[in-house]
């Protein structure tokens, strides 16, 4: 058994057979005494439904940083939005209405300063993504990783994740490139498609004599 073990599979396969790999590795895994992070980073919520798990018995929430405005105080004038070279802030068409995009936000605090208005507009921390796990059994820990933009996940949810999956021997992230972005699977010791149901047989097989080499 090696140290630490990284295996990505890249789901290509219908839902339904998706689910039905993660609920025979979790029986199987159930059998072994091996410490296993089920890590999902597909999108989809393939390991959760697998599991029927509709709230996860602990969750840490990842907030980012950006302005609020008062709509009661603004003004409307819009100087916030020339302030801002990060295409936070604009105006929405029509109403007037001041948009937010808190995921582009770098707190640099220039909009703040050029708003003549007092309490018109505010830090306010804005809930951006997610990261959610549950336990089955004595040594499967299943994990949902959730963020708002992939750039995000990378750069605030794969921190806070780390943390959380610290002392399992064998990690296994569910892929999907659209969502989390490619650049993660390059950090695996072994990566799988399972394009059908024959696929994840083969796959199941592949993923159980790695966690005993
Ligand atoms: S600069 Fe201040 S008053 Fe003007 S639109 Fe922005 S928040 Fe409103
Ligand atoms: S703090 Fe900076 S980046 Fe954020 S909205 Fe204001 S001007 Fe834009």
């Amino acid at each position: 058994m090696v140290q630490e073990l990284k295996i990505g599979i890249r789901f290509k396969s219908s839902e339904e057979e998706s689910q039905n790999f993660w609920r025979a590795l979790i029986q199987l895994l159930g059998e072994k005494n091996i410490p296993t992070a089920l890590i999902d980073l597909s999108g989809k919520d393939l390991l959760f439904n697998a599991i029927s798990c509709m709230q996860a018995e602990n969750r840490q929430e990842v907030y980012q940083t950006a302005p609020r405005v008062n709509a009661e105080k603004c003004k409307f004038c819009g100087k916030c939005i020339d302030y801002c070279k990060h295409k936070v802030v604009s105006m929405q068409k029509g109403s007037g209405k001041i948009l937010i995009e808190p995921e582009l936000c770098t707190d640099c605090g220039k909009c703040y300063k050029g708003c003549s208005k007092k309490g018109a507009i505010k830090k306010h921390d804005y809930l951006v993504g997610l990261v959610e796990w549950t336990d089955r059994g004595e040594n499967v820990r299943v994990f949902r990783v959730a963020f708002r933009k992939k750039w995000l996940l990378k750069k605030k949810g794969l921190p806070v994740l780390k943390k959380h999956i610290k002392g399992f021997e064998v990690k296994i992230y569910s892929f999907d490139a659209n969502y989390c972005g490619k650049s993660i699977e390059k950090d695996m010791d072994f990566m799988f498609d399972i394009k059908g149901k024959e696929d994840g047989d083969t796959v199941l097989i592949s993923v159980l004599n790695l966690m005993v080499d």
